[in-house]
C-alpha cells in the first residue's frame, strides 16, 4: 500500500504533448486585435520558438536539454494516493493527487515559466514583462528567469501587491523588479491613474501594461501564464508524467479534476488523458473543470470572440467569456480570477470532451481545511476548488458504493494564504454571489468579429 507514486529522474518525459494535431476539430485560429482577421501571436511579444509551438502540428515536442535539467530540480513530480483523506470521507472511492507544490515557487506555473525564459534568452532577448495577480505567476517566472539570467520587470495587481507583500519579496528575491499595476511607467497605467486615482487594478489591466512596456522596448519581450496553446503545451509534463505513475499504481482514472483560472495547471494534467476519450479508447472517462461561482466562465460564459485583456491590445480568441471588461469579486484564488479561459479548454468544452462545475468561496476553503487536516498539506485557494469537487465525487461514490477512481491535480500550496485560511477559521469569509448584472454590462462591449 505505497501511498507515493515515485518517478526518477530518468523517468522525466524527454517530450510534451501537443493537443493541436489531435483535436476533433481544429481550432478557430486567433484574430488580431485591431483587423480582426485571423493572425498568429504578434512577433514582437513573443520568440519565434513560443510562436511556432503556439500551431505547431507536431503531436510531440522534444523538450530542450536545458530545460529538462531545470525540471530536474523539483521534477518528476509525485502523485500521492489520499488515504487518509478516504478513511475520512469513509469512501470506497480511490483518490489520487499529483502534487505541484513542490517547485521553488510552490506552483506548477515554473513548467511554462523555465521553457519560455529558455526560448528568450536563446534568441537573444534581454529582458521580459509580464503581469501577475495574487503573484504566483510572477514569482515562477521571476525564478525562471534568475536561472536564465535574464531581467523582468513585473506588473502587480496593486490590491494584491498591498496585501500579499511576500509573493513581491519572493520575486525580488530571485532578481525581478516588481511594481503596483496601475503604474505610472506605461501609458495606459497613467490614463487608468488619471480616471481612478485610487483604482486597485486588475490582472486584465496589468496584462495591458505588461504588454505595452514589451512593444515599446526592442530589447523585451511578452510572457503570459496561462490561456495560449504553448502554455497548456509545457504544462503537459504534468499529464505525460501521471499516465506512467498511474499505470504504476496498476488504475486508469474514472474522473479527472482540476481547478481552472486561465486553464493551464489543469490541461497539463488532462490533455494527455483526454486523447483517449477522443480516439474512443475511453469514451467514459469524465474529465471536471473546477471553477469559483464568483467567475464562472465556463458554467455561464458566453461562447465568443473576445479580449484577452482590458485594453484591447491583447488577440482577441474563440473561448468562453465574461465580457474582457468584467472585474470579478475579490475572492482570495485570485489566479482563478480571469474573465476568459483557454480557447482549447473551451473547444473541448463546446464539443463535449470535458464539463465544469461552479463553487462558492466558503465551501473551497472548508474542503480546503480538510484536506489539511487529513493529508496534511495547506492547499492553495485556487487549489481548493479541485478539492472541493474531489471531495464532492468522492461522497457520491459513498452513496452509490462506487470505488471510481479519482485523479485531481494538486496546483500549488497555500503557505502565503494564511490570511485567507484565518478569516474562513475565524467565521470572516465573505462569500459571492455570481454577479449577474456586473457580467450582462461586459457581455455588451464584446469586438464583432466576422467568422
Ligand atoms: C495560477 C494558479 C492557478 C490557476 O491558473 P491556471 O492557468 O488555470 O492553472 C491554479 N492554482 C495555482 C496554485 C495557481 O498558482
Amino acid at each position: 500500500m505505497d501511498t507515493k507514486i515515485i518517478l526518477s529522474e530518468k523517468e522525466l518525459p524527454t517530450k510534451w504533448y501537443n493537443i493541436l494535431p489531435d483535436l476533433p476539430e481544429p481550432l478557430p485560429p486567433e484574430r488580431h486585435p485591431g483587423t480582426k482577421e485571423p493572425t498568429r501571436l504578434p512577433p514582437p511579444l513573443f520568440a519565434e520558438a513560443i510562436n511556432d509551438q503556439e500551431y505547431s502540428t507536431e503531436r510531440y515536442i522534444e523538450i530542450p536539454e536545458e530545460v529538462h535539467q531545470a525540471y530536474k530540480i523539483w521534477r518528476p513530480t509525485n502523485i500521492h494516493r489520499a488515504y487518509n483523506l478516504e478513511k475520512y470521507l469513509d469512501t470506497p472511492a480511490k483518490i489520487y493527487y499529483k502534487y505541484e507544490g513542490t517547485s521553488p515557487p510552490g506552483s506548477h506555473k515554473p513548467n511554462t515559466a523555465i521553457a519560455q525564459a529558455y526560448y528568450n534568452k536563446k534568441e537573444g532577448v534581454k529582458r521580459l514583462t509580464t503581469e501577475t495577480g495574487a503573484g504566483q505567476w510572477g514569482s515562477s517566472l521571476a525564478f525562471a528567469c534568475s536561472l536564465f539570467d535574464l531581467e523582468l520587470k513585473v506588473y502587480m495587481v496593486k490590491v494584491s501587491y498591498n496585501q500579499k507583500p511576500y509573493r513581491r519579496m519572493m520575486m525580488e528575491t530571485w532578481g525581478a523588479k516588481c511594481v503596483p499595476s496601475p503604474s505610472p511607467d506605461t501609458d495606459f497605467g497613467q490614463q487608468v491613474l488619471k480616471d481612478d486615482p485610487d483604482s486597485t487594478g486588475s490582472l486584465g489591466i496589468a496584462i495591458s501594461e505588461a504588454i505595452e512596456d514589451a512593444f515599446k522596448n526592442d530589447d523585451s519581450h511578452y510572457s503570459i501564464g496561462s490561456v495560449a496553446n504553448h502554455v497548456l503545451l509545457h504544462q503537459t509534463v504534468i499529464g505525460e508524467e501521471a499516465r506512467i505513475q498511474m499505470e504504476m499504481a496498476g488504475e486508469y482514472p474514472d474522473i479527472i479534476i482540476g481547478c481552472v483560472g486561465g486553464g493551464s495547471n489543469f490541461a497539463g494534467l488532462f490533455l494527455p488523458f483526454v486523447r483517449d476519450k477522443i480516439d474512443g479508447s475511453r469514451p467514459n472517462l469524465k474529465i471536471i473543470n473546477a471553477e469559483p461561482a464568483s467567475c464562472p466562465t465556463l458554467t455561464k460564459g458566453l461562447y465568443a470572440w473576445d479580449y484577452g485583456d482590458v485594453a484591447g491590445m491583447a488577440p482577441i480568441l474563440k473561448m468562453y467569456t465574461l465580457g474582457h471588461n468584467f472585474i470579478p469579486p475579490p475572492v482570495h484564488a485570485g489566479g482563478l480570477r480571469y474573465h476568459g479561459m483557454a480557447p482549447i479548454i473551451c473547444h473541448l468544452h463546446k464539443l463535449g470532451y470535458v464539463e465544469a462545475t461552479a463553487i462558492h468561496q466558503l465551501a473551497t476553503f472548508e474542503a480546503g481545511v480538510t484536506f489539511a487536516r487529513t493529508e496534511g498539506i495547506i492547499s492553495a485557494p485556487e487549489t481548493t476548488h479541485a478539492i472541493r469537487v474531489a471531495i464532492d465525487e468522492a461522497i457520491k461514490c459513498r452513496e452509490s458504493g462506487e470505488s471510481k477512481v479519482i485523479l485531481f491535480n494538486h496546483s500549488g500550496h497555500g503557505h502565503f494564504d494564511m490570511a485567507a485560511y484565518d478569516a474562513y477559521l475565524s467565521g470572516k469569509l465573505e462569500d459571492y454571489e455570481y454577479p449577474q448584472k456586473m457580467v450582462e454590462e461586459a457581455l455588451k462591449h464584446l469586438p464583432e468579429v466576422n467568422e
